[in-house]
């Protein structure tokens, strides 16, 4: 009768010990419940060695990487991009010849030819009035005629700056 009293007794102290397991592993009771106790700095890499490691500069850092190209393109490919007509430059058909010299020009742009010479022509004028008054502040309120070798004042001309040149009238340069 003992033994089988305690067969009982130890039966009743292993199911009361499978209980107190049971509710520690299903969490009811939090405070008694097994926990996986580690030293963390043993086995995680510490943050002071990783900005150490970080602040090595590696060549590659000063590379810009940039997207590939995963295909090749073919050349027929290539050539109906480039050769698209919408990527050609349209053809031009405000070009004109200038109608006093002939050079072409564009059509509302000055004759650049045209107006090199008038720039020298003005040029050589200039120079003479600075010979003639000795600068450009001490010229009269009065309008200026400009004459050529062998041209002589008119009536109308009466009053006014008469600049003398000692060269012959261009043909572009009409007197009125
Ligand atoms: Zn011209």
């Amino acid at each position: 009768m003992s033994s089988l009293s305690g067969l009982i007794c130890f039966l009743r102290r292993s199911l009361l010990r499978l209980e107190n397991r049971i509710i520690q592993v299903t969490g009811i009771d939090r405070h008694l419940g097994p926990a996986l106790a580690l030293q963390g700095p043993a086995l995680l890499p510490l943050p002071h060695n990783e900005s150490k490691q970080n602040q090595q500069e590696s060549f590659l850092d000063s590379i810009f990487w940039m997207a590939a190209p995963k295909k090749r393109r073919t050349i027929e490919v290539n050539r109906c991009r480039r050769r698209n007509p919408d990527r050609l430059i349209p053809v031009k058909t405000n070009i004109v010849p200038c109608p006093e010299c002939g050079h072409l020009k564009l059509k509302h742009v000055l004759c650049g030819f045209c107006y090199d010479k008038v720039r020298r022509e003005t040029a050589l004028i200039r120079r003479e009035i600075q010979a003639v008054e000795g600068g450009p502040f001490r010229a009269p309120a009065v309008p200026t005629v400009i004459l050529y070798q062998g041209e002589t004042p008119g009536e109308a001309d009466e009053g006014k700056r008469i600049v003398e040149q000692k060269r012959k009238r261009p043909s572009w340069f009409t007197l009125h």
